[in-house]
């Protein structure tokens, strides 16, 4: 009985925290004197269950971000025929062995960070015949630990994919380090776009979306803000 109505409240807490989320994305597009509607909420409901997804669904949220592909495999497909036009990104790495998995769960692919995962991704869509959008990941802080191209191979790596395997780059994502301001990484971000044609940019989490939004973007990946702490810090 109690653990029910912690549910309940929680639950009706994930529609409140996305209407304040949904509010903060038009004031600090209006600040930076853009349309509200140019920055993109992506959910970030990674590590949460489909009893907390669900409200933000109810609330009318149709853009998801899961960082792993077997969490995303065992959620997404249920609630896709429950509730219609979802868009799922993956916004974490990727194993060239789990990519024909990830094109049939995913819509949009935020984490190409390598020629090997590149290949892979350009010769599964090919079989299928399918073309996705994807996100290059870049490692605007350089950390040897944290995936990405580096800010010096990102031109000839985005010349590689949109132009020999002809996928559909849509723009740059990034994760800035964690000790660093933020909004450095933005600029860096959004200047190696700019240099490259590209129009997108996701960047900017639960602390700083209001930032990069001031800094150009157009995806903000949003989770704890929204559905509240997760489980295991980091996951
Ligand atoms: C978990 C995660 C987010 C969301 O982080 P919050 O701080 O909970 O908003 C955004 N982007 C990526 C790549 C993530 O892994």
């Amino acid at each position: 009985m109690i653990s029910q109505s912690d549910d309940a409240r929680s639950e009706s807490d994930v529609g409140s925290h996305l209407v304040t989320v949904r509010d903060m994305i038009s004031r600090a597009c209006e600040a930076a004197g853009r349309d509200g509607s140019t920055a993109q909420l992506v959910a970030v409901s990674k590590t949460h269950d489909i009893a907390r997804i669900r409200p933000a669904l109810v609330a009318g949220q149709r853009v998801f971000g899961e960082n792993r592909v077997q969490e995303a495999a065992g959620k997404w497909p249920a609630l896709r025929t429950e509730y219609p036009r979802i868009v799922l990104h993956l916004i974490g790495p990727l194993q060239t062995n789990k990519v024909k998995q990830a094109i049939e769960i995913f819509d949009v692919i935020e984490t190409i960070d390598r020629e090997k995962l590149a290949r892979a991704v350009a010769r599964e869509l090919e079989r299928s015949e399918r073309s996705m959008p994807v996100f290059i990941q870049v490692n605007t802080g350089e950390e040897p630990q944290k995936a990405g191209v580096f800010p010096a191979n990102v031109d000839a790596f985005v010349t590689l994919c949109r132009g020999t395997l002809g996928l559909d780059v849509q723009g740059l994502m990034c994760i800035p380090p964690v000790d660093e301001e933020p909004a450095l990484h933005f600029a860096l971000l959004r200047k190696l776009a700019a240099r490259n044609g590209l129009k997108g940019l996701s960047m900017g989490m639960s602390g700083d979306f209001e930032t990069a939004i001031t800094f150009g973007a157009t995806h903000v990946r949003v989770g704890s803000a929204i559905f509240g702490d997760r489980p295991l810090k980091g996951s």
